[in-house]
């Protein structure tokens, strides 16, 4: 037996040499190897017989090696390996492409299990490239269901070992329970042995459910016991009074009249902000629903009260965006402000940096380079954090701690049950826009493939010259992709021609960035190709198209986060989501973004689409994944970690305290990767 802390050297096969490379993808024990999850799984499916029918598929099947393999040239640098199998009463051969040792690895009359695709190759049947296993090693290719670890292509360890090692390990180690005995008996949990095999070796979706439940429930656990570290630090604070001085005023300069969720909303913050005690309240509202207006209207009581605001945008893009739709309202008024982002300039930074320790500047508009070492505050009584579900309770605890116990709003658009909400955020009040502003009409949303291509760019030309403005998107650069931003940019270029268009991807310089997104926004630039750097909270009310190409690789909050840069004043928009895929699965999930505009009910449905195998390498890969995501997933389970930790935390038993310290001590370590929202 090994145990969890063993060196993973104690397992078969991994040298000096090989525990040097799994150490560089932080894997140093037993438990690290297990604690690499699947990222994914893949399904062999039953050991079946070679023929007709199972042409063109990927198969396991069985065979016996009938001798006299060959290699023959092709070409050039090319060379297959012919090798004649029998099975049952058929011959086959299998191929390989350029490895003629493969010749060396098969003994005549022995019968092997394999793993590959069945083609025709000069007349014969045949099995192109299979996996290959001895039949006494069943195990390492069996029928059915089978992890697959994303180890990075540099490093030379194959699947087939990466799989080896993690077996050796689930049947070697003798597991320490983390859990204390209780809670197996009020919850249905598989021990933590159990999890580690229903993980790595399922038989079936059910088990990578069952196994997920352990792992979830401690980082539900973990969850817990960050929220209550912030509950126990904010509980009845002192905030700084603000004034309400000259608010109506300001609200008035706004071109729009507030609708009533917004008012409504305003009128808690108004609330907390003149109570003397600290705010901390989450204003959640859709895409579109103006979530920002509010934030500049509660800055201002900040400014008007001669302390500092700060708002924080996720991106840089949105912190320049929204500084440079309030900065002259708010110089209206009397009162300056600044943007600070990581790739400004050194000498405009230090300027914007001086000025914020000198509390010259009011009002602050950035991004996460708020949170710098060297950037120190002046009277700063209110933080607001914009899409804050990108970022970590230990980030936020750093801006909070620049002030002192300033007010707190965040922002987000991530709507979530009435059910959760007292459990997730229970250091936090809730307001809620609940409405659109008046006259918008819902987007309008389509599929298209390419040969809808010359109509699609047709209808953003007539848009164009009706001097409306257009986005496409592209997926993340990505060579030999047909989606590829450089790609698009070129056919578009020729299709749209004369109209002026420009290329936005994570690549083009910030200084760029800015021009092209102002000249988009203000000017004559009329159609924007663009990766998803635009996803988030971009804001041009003139624009009224949106095509996302490739859209089968979005999730979908993600494709409805991008389908809100649209539909952002009274004109009728357009969604066009572009895939050429035409699988059931993926028509089926644009699907639901046809038939609905609400977040929630998205998030909800793509959730319920998705297999547990899918589910769970996204959560453990951190991919799309967040808390709020798996609470709405796991909902009893979720509900359920919060009894468990409220027992934990009064319990005096040695097991029930152990594992307390155990979840203070790794949040530390993991809070940053923990995000709120
Ligand atoms: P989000 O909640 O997604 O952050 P924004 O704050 O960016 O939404 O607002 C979306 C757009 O709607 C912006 O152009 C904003 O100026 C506009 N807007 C906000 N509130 C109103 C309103 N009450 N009436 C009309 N337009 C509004
Ligand atoms: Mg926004």
């Amino acid at each position: 037996m090994i145990s969890e802390k063993d060196s993973i050297t104690v397992i078969k096969g991994i040298g000096p040499k090989k525990a040097s490379l799994l150490n560089q993808i932080g894997i140093y024990t037993i438990i690290d190897l297990l604690n690499y999850y699947p990222s994914n799984y893949k399904d062999r499916g039953a050991l079946q017989p070679i023929d007709n029918e199972s042409l063109g598929n990927k198969i396991l099947t069985n065979g016996i090696y009938l001798g006299n393999g060959i290699t023959k040239f092709i070409k050039k640098n090319m060379n297959i390996t012919v090798l004649p199998f029998s099975s049952e009463d058929k011959n086959f051969n299998v191929i390989y492409y350029n490895q003629p040792y493969r010749k060396d690895h098969f003994t005549i009359n022995k019968e092997y299990i394999l793993y590959g695709t069945v083609a025709h190759h000069n007349g014969a049947v045949s099995l192109l490239s299979p996996e290959i296993e001895n039949t006494d090693r069943k195990e390492y290719l069996k029928e059915g269901k089978f992890a697959v670890y994303s180890v990075p292509a540099k490093l030379p360890i194959s699947q087939k070992e990466f799989s080896f090692y993690i077996k050796y390990a689930l049947n070697e180690t003798d597991f320490t329970e983390q859990l204390p005995f209780w809670i197996f008996n009020e919850y249905p949990l598989p021990s933590k042995a159990e999890a580690y095999h229903l993980i790595h070796t399922p038989q079936n979706d059910e088990d990578i459910a069952m196994g997920n439940q352990y792992f979830q429930l401690i980082k539900f656990l973990k969850f817990f016991v960050c929220i209550r570290r912030l509950k126990s630090r904010d509980k009845k604070q002192n905030g700084v009074k603000l004034s309400l001085n000259r608010l109506d005023e300001f609200i008035d300069k706004l071109n729009f009249t507030l609708t009533k969720s917004q008012h409504a909303a305003l009128q808690d913050i108004k609330k907390d902000v003149s109570s003397g005690i600290k705010m901390n309240r989450l204003l959640q509202g859709d895409v579109g629903s103006g979530k920002t207006a509010v934030a500049a209207a509660a800055a201002f009581m900040a400014a008007e009260s001669g302390c500092q605001a700060v708002i924080c945008a996720p991106t840089e893009i949105l912190a320049k965006q929204h500084y440079q739709k309030y900065k002259e309202m708010f110089e209206g008024f009397g009162h300056k402000s600044a943007v600070l982002y990581s790739s400004m300039f050194k000498k405009e930074r230090d300027k914007s940096v001086q000025e914020i320790q000198s509390g010259e500047v009011k009002v602050v508009f950035g991004t996460h380079a708020l949170f710098s070492k060297d950037v120190n505050y002046n009277r700063l009584s209110l933080i607001i954090i914009d899409e804050q579900q990108r970022y970590g309770v230990a980030q936020r605890a750093i801006l909070e701690s620049k002030g002192e116990s300033p007010h707190v709003l965040v922002m987000s658009a991530t709507p979530i049950p009435r059910t959760l909400s007292l459990s997730f955020y229970k250091d936090l009040d809730i307001s809620i826009l609940n409405e659109l502003p008046k006259g918008r009409k819902p987007i309008k949303t389509f599929t298209a493939d390419s040969s809808s291509n010359e109509r699609i760019y047709q209808f953003i030309k007539e848009n164009a010259n009706k001097g409306l403005k257009s986005y496409i998107v592209c997926p993340a650069i990505e060579e030999e992709s047909m989606e590829n931003v450089q790609a698009v940019y070129k056919e578009a270029a020729e299709q749209l021609s004369p109209i002026r268009i420009a290329c936005l991807s994570g690549e083009t310089p910030e200084s760029e960035k800015n021009r092209i997104m102002e000249q988009f926004a203000y000017g004559d630039i009329m159609v924007l190709i663009a990766t998803t750097v635009i996803e988030v909270g971009v804001d041009v009310p003139d624009a009224t198209v949106i095509m996302i190409k490739g859209c089968e690789r979005f999730g979908l909050a993600q494709l409805h986060q991008l389908r809100g840069r649209v539909g952002r004043a009274d004109k009728q928009s357009y969604c066009i989501l572009h895939t050429d895929h035409t699988s059931e699965k993926v028509i089926g999930r644009l699907e639901i973004l046809k038939n609905t505009n609400d977040g929630f009910k998205i998030a909800q449905e793509d959730l319920k689409m998705r297999g547990e195998g899918e589910l769970f390498g996204m959560q453990q890969s951190g991919k799309g994944s967040s808390i709020i995501y798996e609470a709405l997933l796991y909902e009893n389970l979720f509900l359920a970690a919060e009894k468990i930790y409220d027992k934990l935390l009064i319990s005096s038993n040695a097991k029930d305290m152990e594992l307390c310290e155990y979840l203070s001590k790794t949040v530390t370590i993991e809070m940053d990767g923990i995000v709120l929202n």
